[in-house]
């Protein structure tokens, strides 16, 4: 049974409804691609989408034609719609007819699974926080609105689509919008950097209107010119899973920056070769279990995305740094002894043999140096670093 039907919707239109409470994880409708066009947005011409519209059945061509034809200005009905309906990105563009008749919200309860391929050709629809009887099922129309201030995704809204969204995030005033805009622009800062993209500029949006819309220009994307070092990538990721919790957005770009920041730690921890910092090892732990927390609760404990996150959070936890931190912060069976850091001070350490290898030592104190050592090589290394073990 479909666990959603639709309906008129209080903002204008129709809207797709629950019948029944569904709960974060759950597969609200799935939907084949009907049309495709290989081309930017801006080079979409009314023949392009007359012959894809001609290829469809008849009952398909109804459902399309009933479809909300947006705001725009397009001399042909058939355009109006394919571009106030089209999903895509870059020079591709999709139309779905069922998801096509799920409305808007900057700050959604639902989102689109495009599946372990990544294909375009069968989407799913997976809600991403509960959601009740006879509430409203939404979707967020923009991947980039994440990044925009309230005006701009109204204006752009009301441009292209011809309604004003009611979201929690629009509906702010004062101060509180103030600050939602605030944290806005500090994702987009660090969002696009962390995909390799220099942050575009989206002022043009400031002043867009149904009058100036084919005029205004639409978004650039350049690429970083160098990459972010590693630990600037976990830093942005850390920075981006606080503003998203911040602006109330859950779902996978939320686990997937939690998981960014625990593996540029990660990457780090590895680059250090024989130094271990446990603290960066708690982290890469945490970090890693909360992604996986966030991504089993909006995918499902057996979602393909939940799944390849567990089979990198295991693959982690092999690399030999990680695997010993892990190992010494869970035994509780380590000879202490005491350990002089290059500065002088002196602090605690343990050493801990692991269970597979009796050569292979562990000298890690709790602070911030710790060393994992082969048993062979361990004297001249401490001595190399200027580490003088005290019995
Ligand atoms: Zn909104």
């Amino acid at each position: 049974m479909e666990v959603y039907e639709g309906r008129p919707s209080p903002g204008g239109g129709n809207g797709v409804f629950a019948k029944k409470d569904i709960k974060p994880g759950t597969t609200i409708m799935k939907d084949q691609m009907v049309m495709q066009i290989t081309k930017s947005g801006p080079q979409h011409t009314d023949d392009e989408v007359r012959h894809a519209f001609n290829q469809l059945r008849p009952d398909q061509q109804a459902q399309f034609l009933a479809l909300h034809e947006g705001s725009r200005t397009f001399k042909t009905r058939l355009l109006r719609i394919y571009k106030a309906n089209a999903f895509g990105h870059g020079n591709v563009s999709h139309i779905y007819l069922d998801i096509s008749r799920i409305n808007h919200a900057c700050v959604p309860n639902a989102e689109l699974d495009l599946g372990p391929d990544d294909t375009s050709a069968s989407v799913t629809v997976v809600a991403i926080r509960p959601i009740l009887r006879d509430e409203e099922v939404l979707i967020c129309y923009n991947p980039m609105f994440s990044s925009m201030t309230a005006q701009q995704r109204g204006n752009l809204l009301r441009a292209y689509y011809g309604f004003a969204c009611s979201c929690t995030s629009c509906l702010l005033q004062g101060h509180r919008r103030m600050l939602s805009d605030a944290r806005r622009r500090l994702i987009k800062a660090v969002m696009f950097p962390l995909h390799g993209n220099i942050p575009p500029d989206f002022d043009q949006f400031n002043t867009l209107t149904v009058a100036n819309a084919e005029t205004t220009p639409g978004v650039a994307s350049r690429d970083l010119a160098v990459p972010l070092s590693h630990s600037t990538h976990c830093g942005y990721s850390l920075l981006l899973t606080q503003l998203l919790e911040a602006e109330n957005m859950e779902g996978v770009d939320l686990a997937s920056a939690y998981f960014g920041a625990a593996s540029s730690l990660m990457s780090q921890m590895v680059a250090m070769d024989d130094i271990i910092v446990l603290q960066s090892a708690k982290n890469v732990k945490c970090w890693s279990e909360k992604s996986i927390e966030i991504m089993t609760k909006v995918r499902g404990r057996n979602g393909h995305a939940t799944v390849l996150l567990r089979e990198q959070w295991e693959n982690m936890q092999s690399q030999p740094q990680l695997y010993a931190a892990l190992e010494f912060l869970g035994s509780e069976n380590c000879s202490r002894f005491r350990v002089q850091q290059r500065d002088g001070t002196m602090h605690e350490a343990f050493a801990l043999w692991h269970r597979s290898d009796a050569n292979q030592l562990c000298a890690l104190t709790e602070s911030t140096c710790i060393a994992v050592l082969s048993g062979t090589v361990s004297r001249s290394l401490l001595n190399q670093r200027k580490v003088k073990l005290a019995p």
